[in-house]
C-alpha cells in the first residue's frame, strides 16, 4: 500500500472531487477551475506522481489535464520498459 499522508497537505482537501473530473459543456473552464486549485497545491508533485503510477487516465491531477497526464503517463511507461529491458 502506498503512502498517502501527502493527501492531507492538498490544496483540494475537503473539496468536492467531482471538481476534478470534468464533464459536459464547461469542462474546459471547470478544469482551468481545478488547475487553478493545484497551483497553490504544496504537495502537487507527490499528486502527480500518484496518478502516474496507478494509471489514473482522467481528472486533474499535479494542476495536469487529461492530456498532459496522458503524455507524462506514456513517458513514464516508456522509460520503464527501456529499464526493464536494460536489466534483463
Ligand atoms: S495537485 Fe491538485 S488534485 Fe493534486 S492534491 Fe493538489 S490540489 Fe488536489
Amino acid at each position: 500500500m502506498s503512502d498517502q499522508h501527502w493527501r492531507q497537505q492538498a490544496a483540494c482537501a475537503g473539496m468536492d472531487p467531482r471538481a476534478f473530473f470534468s464533464i459536459g459543456h464547461h469542462a474546459r473552464a471547470q478544469v482551468n477551475a481545478a488547475r487553478r486549485v493545484c497551483a497553490t497545491c504544496p504537495v502537487r508533485q507527490q499528486c502527480a506522481d500518484f496518478a502516474i503510477g496507478v494509471g489514473e487516465a482522467n481528472g486533474v491531477w499535479g494542476g495536469m489535464s487529461q492530456k498532459q497526464l496522458r503524455e507524462r503517463r506514456r513517458r513514464f511507461t516508456s522509460r520503464a520498459k527501456t529499464s526493464t529491458r536494460a536489466a534483463a
